[in-house]
Parts: structure tokens; C-alpha cells; sequence
């Protein structure tokens, strides 16, 4: 496969020139997940950054530690000419309305989602850039795959060109993270906005929590036990999910018996139907009219009461209690996989 047969515009190491961001100061603000790995990509490729976080961050002493300069947010985007906005989303606007009096005219405003200037919780000035590399991986992937000289694909967008080099300036902050080695891909803010949420609602982390729950109840409730229930419903899905990554739908339908295959290839779309397209073109609905956001920030202004109840819920699931149980028998074999625990999506 070449780029050409993408519809969209690939860019690789060649395309990338790396003096747009290294003659530049980069303010990274918050040091989590893509945070720590963004400032020391970019430090170890030699741009001058600067972390910001609040005075009392537990995360200060993790970026001195790794040898970074650490000051306020409002400081490191006074000094910088790249402010890379890596504090969680709902944190965003409040951090925004901190810094914003420190953006100079082409100054650069850059974020990893595109959740808060897509809906409007962030309104740029007009004389910066507003950009966007997302790397589609957790923070300690983009990490290690660039200390492996190898490469995280990531995305590419420009919401605002206000100097004329943002797309050269965000390819280059792109390449000195490490993704260029594996391909970064132009989109939009709207497009990776309401795919990245849909994703998650419809299908990720949505879709495969009720499947798996009421697969589960289902096997139950006629009477079968929790153990083997939970077994093949929640438990094989990572064997499924492993084969489908490194291979399509077709890796998994040939690794699968026939039985599996003819059962699943008739009886799949029998259990996810067309009233759950429907469902689908709901929920995309309201991630494109704005619903879904403007359920969410309010949400987060009244202290998350929804979101803690559902929460609580999902917790309380039986699904849950013998799952723990199940997963001590297998300790030996988590204890590796569960070292990580960076969240996606
Ligand atoms: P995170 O939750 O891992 O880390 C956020 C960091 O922000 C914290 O470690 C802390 O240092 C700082 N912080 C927290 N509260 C703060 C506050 N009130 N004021 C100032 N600083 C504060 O965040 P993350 O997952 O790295 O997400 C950052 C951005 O990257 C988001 O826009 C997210 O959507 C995007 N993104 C994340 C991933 C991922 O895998 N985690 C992948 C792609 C894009
Ligand atoms: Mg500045
Ligand atoms: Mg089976
Ligand atoms: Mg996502
Ligand atoms: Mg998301």
C-alpha cells in the first residue's frame, strides 16, 4: 500500500523540516500521560522546553526528575512560542483563560484532542496558530516507541494558520515526538473530534461494556454459571480483540473454528441489528450537534453527579465480583499486561 491509496494526506520523516520547532521554545502544560512523553521526545530532540504545571503538581518532582525545566503554565506560555495544551480536557478552558493574556501574535496553540476549540469551550485569539498532533497511543507508547527509534502514527490538524507555517510547525513538533517515523495523518479538528467520540460512545467503550454485560446476564439469568459466563464473554474478548489488531476481521474469522465462524457470521448480525444502527446514527447525532458536549460541560459544572452515580453502578455489576475473583487465578499472567496503566481514548 502507498500514501496514494489513503484518502487522506500521509506525512513522513522527508516531509517534515525540523527547524520549524527547533529554533523554538515549547511550553508543555501537564505532565501526564502524553505530557511526560511529549517534553522529553521533543527535549531529547533537542527543542528547548519548558513544563508547566500549578505550584502544588504532584507531577513537578516527575519532570524535574527527568531532568526538565519546570515552571507555572501562565510562566511557560509567557516564554514559549508553542503552548502544547496537555492537561486533561474538562482542566482545559480554566488553564486557557490563565495563559491566554501571555499568547503573542504567531505565537502557536496546540492541543492532542480537539474536544474544547471544536465546541467552542476555547476560543483562540485570532493572530495565533491553532494546531493539533494527536498521537493514536497512550503517552508511555509514544515514550517508548521513540527510545526504540521507532514511531507512534499520529494525526496532524490545523484549526487556525495564522502565520502561514502552522501545518510546517505542527509536522515538525510531530516528527520530533517520534511520529513521523511511523506516518502522521492530516485531519480536522471536527473530524478526529466527533470520530474519537463516537468511537468511544458507540463502540470502544460503550458499545463493548454492554455487549459483554449482557452477554454475560444473558448466560446467567438462564441459569448458567457467573464463572463460565464471565469466561466467554468478557474474558475471551482479548484473545478476539488481539487477533482482529494484528490482522482484520479475516486474522480472526481463520484463527476461530468453523463452527465459530459460520455461528458468528450468521448469528452476529442477528444480535447487532439494524435498530442498533439507528442507535448509532442517534448517538452520532448528538456528538455532531453539539448534545453529547454540551451535556458533558454541564455535567462537569454540577460535580459530575450522573457520572459518579453510573459510575458507582457499573462498579457495583456482578459482572465485576467475579471477574475479580477469576482474574486472582490468573495473576501471574496480568501481572505484566496491567504494568501500564495509561489510558486511550
Ligand atoms: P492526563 O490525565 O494523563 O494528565 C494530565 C496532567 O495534567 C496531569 O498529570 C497533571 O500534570 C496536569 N493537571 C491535572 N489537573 C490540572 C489542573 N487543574 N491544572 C493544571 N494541570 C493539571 O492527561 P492525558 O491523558 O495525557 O491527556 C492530555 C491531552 O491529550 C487531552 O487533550 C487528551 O484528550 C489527549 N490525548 C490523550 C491520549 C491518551 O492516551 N491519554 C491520547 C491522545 C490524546
Ligand atoms: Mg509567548
Ligand atoms: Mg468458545
Ligand atoms: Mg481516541
Ligand atoms: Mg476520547
Amino acid at each position: 500500500m502507498t500514501d496514494a491509496d489513503f484518502t487522506q494526506p500521509v506525512y513522513h520523516e522527508s516531509d517534515a523540516d525540523r527547524r520549524h520547532i527547533t529554533d523554538k521554545t515549547v511550553a508543555v502544560l501537564g505532565y501526564g500521560s502524553q505530557g511526560h512523553a511529549h517534553a522529553q521526545n521533543l527535549a531529547d530532540s533537542g527543542v528547548d522546553v519548558v513544563v508547566g504545571l500549578r505550584e502544588d503538581s504532584s507531577s513537578r518532582s516527575a519532570a524535574e526528575a527527568d531532568g526538565l525545566r519546570v515552571t507555572t503554565p501562565t510562566e511557560a506560555a509567557s516564554e514559549a512560542d508553542v503552548v502544547s495544551v496537555l492537561v486533561p480536557d474538562t482542566v482545559q478552558p480554566a488553564v486557557f483563560e490563565d495563559i491566554e493574556p501571555e499568547l503573542d501574535a504567531g505565537d502557536t496553540l496546540q492541543f492532542a484532542h480537539g474536544f474544547n476549540v471544536h465546541y467552542g469551550q476555547i476560543e483562540p485569539p485570532e493572530d495565533v496558530d491553532v494546531t493539533m498532533i494527536a498521537p493514536k497511543a497512550p503517552g508511555h507508547l509514544v515514550r517508548r516507541n521513540y527510545q526504540a527509534d521507532e514511531g507512534t502514527p499520529a494525526l496532524l490538524a490545523v484549526y487556525q494558520n495564522a502565520t502561514g507555517t502552522a501545518r510546517q510547525e505542527a509536522l515538525a513538533y510531530g516528527d520530533a515526538i517520534g511520529c513521523a517515523r511511523a506516518g502522521i495523518v492530516e485531519t480536522t479538528f471536527r473530524e478526529e473530534t466527533e470520530t474519537d467520540l463516537f468511537g468511544e460512545q458507540a463502540v470502544l467503550c460503550g458499545g463493548i461494556a454492554e455487549l459483554t454485560k449482557m452477554g454475560y446476564e444473558t448466560l446467567v439469568d438462564a441459569g448458567y454459571s457467573p464463572e463460565m459466563a464471565y469466561f466467554e464473554c468478557m474474558n475471551e474478548i482479548k484473545l478476539i480483540v488481539d487477533l482482529m489488531y494484528e490482522g482484520g476481521l479475516a486474522a480472526m474469522w481463520n484463527s476461530v473454528s468453523d463452527t465459530a465462524e459460520y455461528g458468528g457470521l450468521t448469528r452476529g448480525e442477528r444480535v447487532v441489528d439494524e435498530s442498533v444502527r439507528e442507535n448509532m446514527e442517534e448517538v452520532l447525532d448528538e456528538v455532531q450537534n453539539g448534545t453529547f458536549a454540551t451535556e458533558w460541560v454541564a455535567e462537569n459544572q454540577a460535580g459530575r453527579p450522573s457520572y459518579r452515580q453510573r459510575r458507582k453502578a457499573e462498579q457495583n455489576h456482578d459482572i465485576e465480583d467475579v471477574g475479580e475473583r477469576l482474574r486472582d487465578l490468573f495473576a501471574w499472567a496480568e501481572e505484566t499486561e496491567t504494568a501500564e496503566t495509561d489510558r486511550e481514548t
